[in-house]
């Protein structure tokens, strides 16, 4: 396994690639890998002849006052698993390689944004899409590789490479779990004894939403009520937003008549979870 942290290296290694006709698959991370990462390796194992994992945590889609500089980090950690799961480049960039000087040009997601964390995180797709159209054009992917636990960046990132004809292949991946249910994330380790007991009920509650609507309730007010109420007995975090629109669109709807998205938000002591469910106008899972 390569580990290269300069953009040249990198170019260098894809050029010669490319010429040997291998088809390559990309997983974007910010490190601190768990098992929903590694999905995510498994998955551009099977489908391309080399597989590139970046580890950087972006400063551009942080906002103030947010976990930039506590972000968990372990390097080595990172480096053993991405040789055990068979990743054949893992790029390790510094801010500094990513970011030499001030952009010239800046990017503004204008859809697909003013909803879910979009709304309560301003300015962080813009900072997804920069980091992600740059790390596109150094590894040039045939296939990348995207968990639906963030389902509104799948969204986002579908639509940039959409409006801007980027020759990749977008792969969407169902969020892996906790045995509880909890959806495996980098920052759990921030949860205490407590908030991490509770912490499955934002996914027990989407369900509960979910099942609402397979049960003939058509309602969106209704069913963000009852979501909403659930998750309140069952936990003290704080809610953040509680949401229901049209997916991949994410466009606000009234009564359920087309794919959507139930997504939850919860803020704890030291960390905010986000979770969600997508499914059928008839209740039935598409990612869950
Ligand atoms: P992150 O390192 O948090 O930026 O995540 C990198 C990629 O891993 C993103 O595409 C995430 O959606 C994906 N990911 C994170 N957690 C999970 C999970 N529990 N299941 C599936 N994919 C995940």
């Amino acid at each position: 396994m390569k580990v290269l942290r300069e953009i040249d290296q990198v170019n260098t290694l894809i050029s010669e690639w490319k010429k040997n006709g291998y088809t390559i698959g990309f997983v974007p991370t910010m490190g601190y890998l768990h098992e929903g990462h590694i999905r995510l390796i498994e998955e551009a194992k099977k489908e391309n002849d080399k597989v590139i994992l970046s580890i950087f945590v972006n400063p551009l889609q942080f906002g103030e006052g947010e976990d930039l500089d506590t972000y968990p980090r372990d390097e080595d950690r990172d480096r053993n698993a991405a040789e055990e799961n068979g990743v054949d480049l893992v790029f390790l960039p510094t801010p500094g390689t990513m970011y030499p000087q001030p952009l010239s040009v800046l990017m503004t997601v204008t859809s697909r944004t003013n909803v879910l964390c979009g709304k309560s995180r301003p300015g962080h797709f813009d900072g997804v899409v920069t980091v992600l159209t740059k790390l596109f054009n150094i590894t040039r992917p045939d296939n990348v590789y995207f968990g639906m636990k963030d389902a509104q960046q799948v969204a986002v990132v579908d639509a940039l490479i959409k409006d801007y004809n980027i020759p990749v292949h977008l792969i969407p991946v169902p969020t892996v779990r906790e045995q509880d249910g909890l959806a495996k994330s980098s920052r759990n380790v921030r949860l205490s004894d407590e908030e991490r007991k509770e912490a499955p009920a934002i996914q027990e509650s989407l369900q509960y939403g979910r099942k609402l609507v397979k049960e003939g309730q058509k309602s969106k007010e209704l069913i963000i009520e009852a979501t909403e109420k659930f998750l309140e007995q069952k936990t003290r975090g704080k809610i953040d937003y509680i949401e229901l629109l049209s997916y991949p669109e994410l466009e606000s709807i009234e009564n359920i008549d087309r794919p959507v998205i139930l997504a939850a938000a919860v803020f704890y002591d030291h960390v905010r979870l986000i979770d969600n469910v997508v499914f059928n106008h008839d209740g039935h899972v598409i990612y869950g």
